[in-house]
């Protein structure tokens, strides 16, 4: 076992398994069913296998030339918005699928916000023939209609959460309330590098594959690398595959969603993190036009990672993440997620600035496309 696979339950003082003593369980199997299928070639082979022959990997890395030679740098695109479905989500959901399969789960529960986790399960559980249902805030359902649609689409059973703000943080609590009751028939597949462990380890392994492609796709190791945080899967899954590297790690947060950069040590959904919470310990509720990045905690992997200083996290506004779309669109051609653009937008203003200097090397991960947000960007054009 290699020392970057090993196991660990925490990420310095964050991470950890603050779940009610019934799901204790439920969290050890999946620990313990994790641990046996990622050593398993067997069980590697048919995840790699999948992604490849289903999900389009690997998937490409584009040099960005026109807005490289305006920025004046050497910017470099993981292409996640190229995968199935649309963004990286499909890695996690097809392996925890697979997992869950390996485990005599028949089916599947999940949360979603904007519905993209969502639909990313509803697809895996079709893909393996296994029931799916998800978990959704009355108020998202309200506002995501067409995912909603895509799901059940998909066959997947839709159900609307009306506790709370009614959004995301209210749809992980009932998923993880339902998951109580449904453990001996279910798995609980959660949509980013967050709750008990082991899933902030779990999903980060699933997403590793991201940094991984990318490392061998470079002919040399770039000086950023750059990735919108709202959970942090995708940006915990590209910053893997350059952790033993000079590469400077940048995270970009929603400036209204930045759990790491405005947020106080909590607990949020099972784990310590960073969380945007008031004096008393309320979680305070986060704005982000991206509604991926719409979430008021953060991966304690990232916790960790901005306290030691391996990584460092930076904010966007919604106007420049706007701006980074239509800029990225008509310079190079990609209409990428609204989630992406603050990763796009970040290094604008940086290049900009000289922060990044002239000729820098920057290998950045478009976490997905943009499809999703026309009807957003519409409302403001
Ligand atoms: C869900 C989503 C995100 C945010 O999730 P992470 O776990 O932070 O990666 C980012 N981009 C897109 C396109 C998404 O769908």
């Amino acid at each position: 076992m290699s020392s970057r696979t090993v196991e660990r339950s925490r990420f310095g003082i964050y991470g950890g398994r603050f779940v009610p003593e019934s799901l204790i369980p439920a969290c050890e199997d999946v620990e313990r069913a994790f641990t046996e299928a990622w050593h398993d070639p067997v069980f590697r082979d048919r995840l790699a296998e999948i992604l490849s022959v289903y999900a389009g990997r690997p998937t490409p890395l584009t040099p960005a030339l026109r807005l490289s030679a305006e920025l004046g740098v050497t910017l470099l695109l993981k292409r996640e918005d190229l995968a199935h479905t649309g963004s990286h989500k499909i890695n996690n959901v097809l392996g925890q699928a697979l997992l869950a399969q390996r485990m005599g789960k028949a089916r599947l529960i999940a949360e979603t916000g904007a519905g993209s986790h969502g639909v990313a399960t509803a697809t895996a559980g079709a893909l393996l023939g296994m029931a799916t249902t998800v978990f959704m805030g009355e108020r998202d359902i309200e506002r995501q209609q067409l995912n909603v649609f895509r799901m059940r689409t998909l066959g997947a059973e839709v159900i609307p959460v009306s506790t709370g703000s009614r959004t995301l943080k209210d749809a992980c609590t009932e998923a993880l309330r339902h998951w109580v009751t449904a453990v001996d028939d279910s798995h609980y597949c959660l949509g980013s590098v967050m709750g008990p462990h082991p899933y902030p380890w779990m999903v980060r392994e699933f997403q590793r594959v991201i940094g991984d492609e990318a490392r061998s796709q470079v002919t040399a190791v770039p000086d950023y690398v750059v990735a919108c945080v709202g959970g942090g899967s995708n940006a915990a899954g590209t910053f893997a595959g350059f952790l033993d590297t000079s590469a400077r790690l940048i995270g970009v947060e929603a400036e209204g969603g930045a759990a790491v950069t405005a947020g106080s040590d909590g607990i949020l959904h099972g784990f310590r993190t960073r969380v945007l919470q008031d004096a008393d310990g309320q979680i305070a509720e986060a704005h982000s036009i991206a509604p991926g990045l719409d979430y008021p905690g953060v991966g304690p992997e990232h916790a960790h990672f901005a306290s030691t200083g391996q990584a460092r996290y930076v904010t966007v506004g919604d106007t420049d993440v706007v701006a980074a779309v239509h800029r990225l669109a008509r310079t190079e051609g990609i209409i990428c997620a609204l989630e992406s653009a603050h990763a796009v937008a970040w290094l604008i203003n940086a290049a900009a600035s000289g922060e990044v200097p002239a000729g820098a090397t920057v290998l950045l991960t478009l976490s997905g496309r943009g499809d999703k947000d026309m009807a957003t960007l519409m409302e403001l054009a």
